[in-house]
């Protein structure tokens, strides 16, 4: 059978000239299913996750039916609604990217920045906008967006707007839109407020259901290093990022505040590290992942909700330093690497005295046994030793034994030579 192309899908020669420069082969399962009812102009449900190539599947046709309109004065003609300012970035970045050969305008709407650019963007008029709930009810009702002209609505990750409370907020902004419009709403599940909203929202969509992510993981290789008790994680971890010659990895926490500590641990070890948390500026976020998109910070340590959604393709290693309590979470947070076609590998902390239930969930949610290895003791890493050798690839060569229960050898973890360039923490 021969594989759809995005030719096939009708979308016009300059969208896909860009979609050939961003190196897609083929449209993904949602982009194929999705596309071709937005261009007929129906609304759409997509239940899919991240990962999955969803905001291209409606940025897209979105990008493809805007075209060749004007936009007035403070009256956008499509709307995005996203739960957080990362993943309303993301959205921006992928129309830049799709929209790169069309003449189309967009605007972020954001908390957390100065609304000033934003306000003046919306003054000379712009065709998209991109816009988290709260900051895009404060600028209507100061009267600096209008929201009467809006043709096209997006309400992506509708399922997290639930969890974060933004669907009064929702509502409200829907009421100001004008009743003749298409209607898309993406979300990973679809709980019972999800489905009465969609209902509310939509006028005879079609569902577009695509695989969850929990039996997507086939291309990230999940191990577990058992802990007889919870402590010397920290050294644990420097010991594993030098084992495994790590070059970029997201590292969960359960609390906000262990994330400093552990980067103050891995900064100290000469790792050039960054901390992500719900308690940072927004200026001093985005400045954390543009670094870590280009490499000046290679381990990240953050927290679930700031991770949530963050789209990097070149990570190759993701650490639990707990399990998290909610089995989707997991499944969330391994899925920081692997992505884009690209092999990953996740290793979890584990006392199975504390986090027993929380394993049970894991491997039952995902349906699998997850590999175990036996955490031995490290030396501290505060006794660093110039002699010390370079880290083994012993660990990096028994990841694809088949075994399910395995030794790590003892290491004592110092760096001599090996140390990378230091870096401050960035919070
Ligand atoms: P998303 O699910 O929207 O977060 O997208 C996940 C990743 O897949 C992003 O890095 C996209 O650039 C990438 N992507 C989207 N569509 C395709 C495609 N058709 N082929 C290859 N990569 C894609």
């Amino acid at each position: 059978m021969t594989k759809t192309t995005f030719t096939d899908l009708g979308l016009d020669k300059n969208i896909l000239r860009a979609i050939d420069d961003a190196g897609y082969e083929h449209p993904t399962e949602i982009q194929e299913k999705a596309i071709p009812s937005i261009l007929m102009m129906k609304d759409v449900i997509g239940i899919a996750q991240t990962g999955t190539g969803k905001t291209a599947s409606f940025t897209l046709p979105m990008i493809e039916v805007l075209q060749g309109g004007i936009a007035k004065a403070r009256m956008p003609r499509a709307l995005v609604l996203t739960p957080t300012r990362e993943l309303a970035a993301q959205v921006a970045e992928n129309i830049e990217k799709y929209a790169k050969y069309l003449s189309l305008t967009h605007a972020l709407i954001v908390g957390g920045v100065q609304a000033n650019d934003q306000i003046a963007k919306l003054e000379r008029g712009v065709d998209i906008l991109i816009a988290t709930p709260g900051r895009l009810l404060d600028l209507h009702e100061r009267g600096n967006v209008l929201l009467r002209d809006i043709k096209f609505l997006v309400i992506d990750e509708a399922d997290r707007m639930l969890d974060m409370g933004f669907i009064p907020d929702i509502e409200k902004i829907i009421s100001l839109l004008p009743p003749l419009r298409q209607n898309l709403l993406f979300s990973a599940t679809m709980p019972k407020p999800i489905q009465k909203l969609a209902e509310k929202l939509m006028d005879n969509p079609k569902t577009i259901e695509v695989a969850k992510r929990s039996s997507t993981t086939k291309n990230v290789s999940q191990y577990l290093i058992m802990l007889s008790r919870s402590i010397q994680k920290k050294e644990q971890l420097i010991h594993y990022i030098q084992k495994l010659e790590v070059e970029s990895a997201f590292i969960f926490c359960n609390r906000k505040r262990d994330i400093d500590g552990y980067a103050d641990a891995l900064m100290k070890s000469g790792v050039k590290v960054g901390a992500l948390h719900g308690d940072m500026s927004q200026n001093m976020r985005t400045d954390t992942l543009k670094k870590f998109k280009e490499g000046n910070i290679r381990v990240l340590v953050c927290s679930d909700v700031a991770a949530r959604g963050i789209d990097i393709s070149n990570v190759g290693h993701v650490f639990n330093m707990d399990l998290p309590l909610n089995a989707e979470d997991y499944v969330h947070r391994i899925g920081r690497t692997g992505r884009a076609g690209k092999t990953g590998e996740a290793y979890s902390f584990v006392c199975l005295k504390d986090d027993e239930k929380y394993l049970d969930a894991i491997e039952k949610l995902t349906d699998q046994t997850i590999e175990r290895i036996n955490a031995k003791p490290v030396k501290s890493p505060k006794v660093q030793s110039k002699t010390a050798s370079s880290p083994s690839k012993d660990v990096k060569k028994r990841s694809s034994s088949n075994q399910n229960e395995r030794d790590d050898t003892p290491t004592p973890v110092g760096f001599g030579n090996e140390m990378p360039a230091f870096m401050a923490i960035d919070r």
